[in-house]
């Protein structure tokens, strides 16, 4: 490949992880910018414009949750998070405060290349992510608001829609709890996390082959939701 496929930063304090990520990106096509410090890449993240900036949430001067918060401050670009099991907590923390999604340390190289093809997928798109779905035998027209499952029309409630077209938005990324609740429900309902299990658990009846196994609507444990659809 000559061409580069884009400029992503890397901002990880452990070399052995940096030289992992330089290493598999490169491979890709990607060029590599690499920031060792959260303060050092918050700059470069200015410098350097990148089109996706990866970030680890343990970094030794300023938190990762900070150099997103400031990177978000102004720019848009896609944010991936890298942690640990035991940053659970700062996980959410970073998704809320901007990030696009994460991958959770130890991670394999498949996996943050397909996370890295879906947020800068996402990004290229303006406006509001994809408007025809396919997920499994359901279509969703989210423009028209028609579902159908098997060429049958599923009547949606508008709480049940607003939630399927803000997951749309988001495809192929998480969605926190909080996120959810701020667009579907509004501001004073973000502590309303049973309303998501209710929905979801509707939603995914009317939606899924097997509600109990989804291969579409899918939970991410103590993080949010996820939706996944077929490519076309
Ligand atoms: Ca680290």
């Amino acid at each position: 490949m000559t061409e580069t496929r884009g400029t992503i930063l890397v901002v990880e304090d452990e070399p052995e992880i940096r030289r992992f990520l330089r290493t598999s990106l490169a491979a890709e096509g990607y060029r590599v910018v690499e920031a060792g410090s959260g303060a050092r890449g918050a700059i470069d993240a200015g410098s350097h414009k990148p089109d996706l900036a990866i970030v680890d949430l343990g970094l030794p001067d300023i938190d990762g949750v900070d150099v997103i918060r400031r990177i978000r401050a102004w720019s848009p670009m896609p944010i991936l998070v890298l942690s640990a099991r035991a940053q659970e907590r700062s996980k959410v923390e970073a998704l809320d405060a901007g990030a696009d999604d994460y991958v959770t340390k130890p991670f394999g190289v498949g996996e943050l290349l397909a996370r890295v093809r879906v947020a800068l997928r996402n990004s290229a798109r303006p406006g509001s992510g994809k408007s025809a779905l396919r997920l499994g035998q359901v279509s969703a027209d989210l423009e028209r608001h028609v579902v159908k499952r098997d060429g049958v029309e599923v009547h949606l409630t508008a709480l049940e829609f607003r939630l399927l077209a803000c997951l749309a938005k988001h495809l192929g990324m998480v969605v926190t709890h909080r996120q959810l609740l701020l667009e579907v429900w509004g501001p004073s309902h973000v502590e309303h996390t049973h309303y998501l299990r209710i929905y979801m658990k509707q939603l995914r009846e009317k939606l899924e082959a097997d509600p109990v196994q989804p291969r579409h609507l899918l939970t991410e444990t103590g993080v949010g939701y996820r939706l996944l659809a077929d490519e076309d």
